[in-house]
């Protein structure tokens, strides 16, 4: 009988059982811009059951070239991105379970964010971060549980790539000891991304995903991808396992044991955030009722949004501020972290 993955079905390597291993299934994609927009599509379209989406960002008109999930609606409502994803997803294949989660990714809460959602664990952890740092973390977290982990970064022109099987393959921390120091790599704000760079290795993490959840780990890629379609040009770089390496090696999780992130100067834009209490929730319509003396809100079922006009900022004009339900906060028009807390303790709590 024809039915959604007929075609997929009739790939040697999937067919029935295959893609019954797929309907049960769960990926988790931490960082929903270009790549885990890109993947999400992908194996939501490829019957993954289960796909927690994690973000902490709002959509943005430039993200819209490349977020192939988002569309003029989301930028201009600035829709928090994992639930505009997960709505998207379930137009697309409903019968997809998806589970959205605005936080910021850090190591106060990766554990819990990614092992104890409503969707269980993962079989597999796919890379849309941005920065080193996260997936750093991330692969801490891969090694420590023994879960699955695909690596992947684009910049430019050109995109690379590279599966962690814990156990069995060199973790990223072998290819990678430290981040690199702030400021010294291109990045998409800065260098600027070309959209099929990302649809290319957005497919190759998702190819990479699918053989993971369908237990074919034999067909798992054990090289780093680098790859140019603008220029070109491709190369596969074999790996080693670092014997030295602090994670994989030693079993030190220095990224996930790292101390709580204080407040963060947001890249490129004039806003600081404040991270919340790990496990704190708000009620944001209370805050709503709380805030309404001191400027204009508008509260959705994730956030809650405005200016406080009794508070300038460094242009002048009143400071923003935009509360998310875990606690989380971006102080909009400051850039100096200890003015954003003050703002922060006085308006919504310490
Ligand atoms: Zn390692």
């Amino acid at each position: 009988m024809p039915d959604r993955y007929h075609r997929q079905r009739l790939l040697v390597d999937i067919g029935d059982a295959g893609q019954q291993r797929l309907s049960e299934a769960h990926a988790a994609i931490v960082g929903c811009g270009a790549l885990g927009c890109g993947v999400a599509d992908l194996l939501a379209r490829a019957g993954v059951g289960r796909l927690t989406i994690i973000d902490r960002d709002l959509v943005e008109e430039t993200n819209l070239q490349r977020q192939v999930l988002f569309d003029q609606h989301d930028a201009d409502t600035r829709a928090p991105k994992a639930a505009a994803a997960c709505e998207r997803i379930g137009q697309i294949n409903p019968l997809v379970r998806t589970e959205p989660v605005i936080a910021d990714f850090e190591a106060t809460v990766a554990e819990r964010v990614l092992l104890e959602g409503p969707l269980g664990p993962p079989g597999v952890i796919i890379d849309g971060t941005d920065n080193f740092e996260t997936r750093l973390l991330i692969n801490d977290l891969a090694v420590k549980h023994g879960l699955p982990y695909v690596y992947a970064g684009a910049v430019s022109t050109h995109a690379t790539t590279m599966t962690v099987l814990p156990g069995e393959t060199p973790c990223l921390r072998c290819v990678m000891p430290t981040p690199p120091p702030p400021g010294s790599q291109p990045t998409c704000d800065t260098a600027g991304v070309l959209g099929p760079v990302i649809a290319m290795v957005a497919g190759v993490q998702a190819a990479e995903a699918m053989k993971v959840l369908l237990g074919r780990r034999d067909l798992v890629r054990r090289i780093l991808l680098e790859f140019d379609p603008w220029r070109g040009t491709r190369r596969e770089i074999g790996l080693q396992r670092d014997p030295a390496c602090p994670c994989c090696g030693s079993g030190r999780f220095e990224f996930l044991d790292a101390a709580p992130a204080g407040p963060t100067p947001l890249c490129g834009q004039a806003a600081v955030q404040i991270n919340p209490t790990p496990g704190s929730r708000i009620d944001l319509r209370v805050l709503a009722d709380r805030l309404r003396a001191h400027g204009s809100f508008e509260t959705t079922r994730y956030l809650l949004r405005g200016e406080l006009r009794d508070e300038a900022g460094e242009s002048g004009e009143p400071v923003g501020l935009t509360v998310f339900a875990d606690g989380r906060a971006i102080v909009g028009g400051v850039t100096d972290p200890a003015r954003a807390r003050t703002i922060y303790a006085r308006y919504i709590g310490s």
